[in-house]
């Protein structure tokens, strides 16, 4: 195809907009390994999760066999108002690397949450309102998964909880005040508003706050509360689910100009946007009709992928929550202080965790003050100001870019921009000042945390 032909912005139309996830666990021959609960050592039955988890959430969360799974048409509409996200041809980066390769990202930045959050956050909310439930709760770091679960909430009039880290909370008044406008109720955690928020002031007065705490505090608040459930926004099967509409998308719009991609990039937290963003391929890949370089980026502060060991681990602090196989670092591993919030988790998904141990991608990670680099490129000639998270992604694709300019290559990159970071400028102002620094664990660091991962088999 004549390469001037491909539009700067590919967008679908609106029916051309999956009616479908995908469930790429389906297509998976070494299925990934289930969750287990600590107490017994045995898988977690839908019968134990249904007071955590809403009873649909539950089935997708448990379903390794069916590969498509209907996207309700109140999810599909709601989609609409942000949906399709475009797929960018960044012409202006290739010439201002000026290389060969052809680079295209898909931008999940367009809705007010920020980030490719909300795709999860509305289909979790719907089952939840279709079960009749008054609300969910759910943790919160900086903030982007409570701000896209604040507005999925009011969308469907459900009373949502968000349990927010103290510093942040204190740090970071702006998407505190998005939520609550949305209408949350942002409780600072540790909280004086459950047991385990009592007992850990008491035990240490004056702390700030960490994500495993307050994960189990909207736990215990979902719990003991009649019509709560308790929602997660990335790691767990359901949530990678729902982001295959990144993928399905991507996918279509460059069918629709017959490209093949030959690398896909994505950062990886708990792994959501970048299950989503390569399920298709990655399915293709699995049934051996296409090959493509599956590449995942991870924060050299916290690099579960590269530097972790697989097996089962909690995956929260308070050591509450299912046992998950994973690449992990350690439940107990607190990753340095690290500006993107959203890739300080210690384990990752189960689904890419198995794929990764079965050689079907690869990861590397990345020292932020090169992320940031990145970003300033990236900024400058694309004009979209990119999430620190989103930024790692974009690192990595920019190397490769480089690399094929030395060969002469003219490999064709994709890459998942998650997200704005204007709500990460006190990140981007030490970067500007020249006060960032990379703090990277080191191997006794690692080796301290795996010593206590628990025992299972
Ligand atoms: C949360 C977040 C991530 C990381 O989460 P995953 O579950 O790994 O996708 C990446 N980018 C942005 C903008 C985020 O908000």
């Amino acid at each position: 195809m004549d390469e001037r032909k491909i539009p700067y912005k590919i967008y679908l139309e609106e029916n051309e907009m999956p009616k479908n996830w995908y469930n790429l666990r389906a297509d998976m021959k070494n299925k990934p390994a289930p969750l287990v609960n600590p107490g017994t050592g045995k898988p977690l039955t839908a019968e134990e999760l249904s007071p955590i988890f809403c009873e649909e959430l539950v089935a997708q969360e448990l379903d390794d066999t069916n590969p498509f799974i209907e996207i309700p048409e109140e999810i599909r509409d709601f989609y609409k108002m942000y949906r399709p996200s475009p797929l960018v041809r960044a012409y202006c980066l290739e010439k201002k690397l000026q290389t060969p390769a052809k680079i295209y990202y898909k931008f999940e930045g367009n809705n007010t949450s920020g980030s490719h959050k909300l795709n999860s956050a509305i289909a979790q909310a719907y089952y939840a309102k279709k079960q009749g439930l008054k609300g969910v709760t759910t943790e919160t770091g900086a903030g982007q998964w409570g701000t896209a679960l604040s507005m999925a909430c009011s969308y469907f009039d459900l009373d949502c909880k968000v349990y927010m880290v103290k510093v942040s909370y204190e740090q970071k008044p702006f998407r505190r005040e998005v939520m609550r406008t949305y209408g949350a109720s942002v409780v600072p955690s540790p909280s004086e508003t459950t047991e385990i928020g009592k007992k850990i002031l008491a035990e240490h007065p004056g702390t700030t706050g960490s994500l495993g705490c307050a994960i189990s505090e909207a736990v215990e608040v979902a719990t003991k509360n009649p019509g709560y459930r308790y929602v997660l926004g990335s790691v767990l099967n359901q949530v990678l689910l729902h982001q295959s509409v990144i993928g399905l998308e991507t996918k279509a719009a460059l069918d629709k100009y017959d490209i093949h991609p030959d690398i896909i990039i994505g950062c990886a937290g708990g792994g959501s946007n970048l299950g989503g963003l390569i399920a298709p391929f990655m399915g293709e890949k699995l049934k051996g009709n296409a090959d493509y370089r599956i590449v995942a980026v991870e924060p050299a502060s916290c690099p579960s992928f590269t530097r972790g060991t697989f097996a089962y681990d909690f995956c929260d602090t308070g050591m509450i929550c299912p046992l998950a196989k994973m690449y992990t670092l350690g439940s107990s591993f607190i990753p340095s202080a690290n500006h993107a919030g959203g890739l300080r988790f210690h384990g990752m998904s189960t689904t890419l965790s198995q794929l990764y141990h079965d050689g079907y991608m690869e990861a590397v990670s990345v020292e932020q003050t090169s992320v940031f680099e990145a970003a300033e490129q990236f900024a400058r000639v694309e004009g979209i100001l990119p999430a620190p998270e989103s930024s790692h992604a974009i690192r990595v694709a920019i190397d490769e870019a480089l690399k094929c300019k030395e060969t002469g290559e003219e490999k064709t990159i994709v890459f998942g921009l998650t997200g704005t970071g204007y709500f990460d400028l006190v990140a981007y102002e030490k970067y500007n000042n020249g006060e960032m620094s990379d703090v990277i664990p080191t191997d006794e660091d690692i080796a301290a945390s795996i010593a206590k991962l628990p025992k299972v088999e």
